[in-house]
């Protein structure tokens, strides 16, 4: 269903689409390195234009901001320190002060602004560029630490995927980071396993 140019159409993603079901804006950036559990992850932010894409896709910026190399590698910096700062919290152990000094480097900056719409019933943000984008999130990071759910953040259980994410749900028994990704992918593999045993996979 994918096109040439790898855009997704009729719904069908591909694997360099960002993902931003079920995730929190901080740890949805953290997923734009996948497979972080394999031998060779895989780079969604492959270049400056894949992180300016990022920040209008996220809804951080309406207008794309002009990314350079040095844009891209201060957000892998900011994006590998809140995937550790992540674990960290999963683990119930304090994070590294380098990673928290990254953070709140970046969370420094000032994001972008909201504009409420006419009816009230969403929000539009501009940002002046990509230092905008990575403000708002640092500052995600920054204020699911000072809420209630600082204690529910998890490890994805598919261990290929290794993206942490924040257990809102009642029970707290939510064990994958989307379960329109490595949810899905548990329960087909599930499946699978329960045809072979039947003898007929
Ligand atoms: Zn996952």
């Amino acid at each position: 269903m994918s096109d040439e140019g790898g855009r997704r159409t009729g719904g069908r993603r591909t694997k360099a689409d960002f993902r931003f079901d079920d995730a929190r804006l901080c740890f949805g950036f953290a997923g734009t390195l996948a497979d972080r559990g394999k031998a060779v992850p895989f780079e969604r932010l492959a270049g400056p234009a894949d992180l300016s894409r990022w920040c209008v896709e996220s809804g951080c910026t309406g207008v794309a901001p002009v990314c350079t190399e040095a844009d891209l590698a201060r957000a892998k910096e900011l994006r590998e320190a809140i995937q550790r700062v992540g674990e960290a919290m999963a683990a119930g152990i304090p994070p590294g002060s380098a990673d928290v000094t990254v953070i709140n480097r970046a969370a420094a900056e000032p994001a972008s602004a909201p504009e409420l719409s006419a009816d009230a019933l969403s929000v539009r943000w501009h940002g002046d560029g990509v230092e905008a984008v990575l403000s708002m999130v640092a500052r995600d990071l920054i204020a699911l630490c000072d809420s209630e759910y600082r204690g529910r953040v998890r490890i994805c259980g598919n261990p290929d995927c290794g993206v942490p994410f924040v257990d809102t749900s009642r029970a707290g028994a939510r064990r994958w980071c989307s379960m329109k990704t490595c949810g899905a992918l548990a329960k087909k593999r599930a499946y699978r396993a329960r045809l072979r045993a039947d003898g007929t996979g």
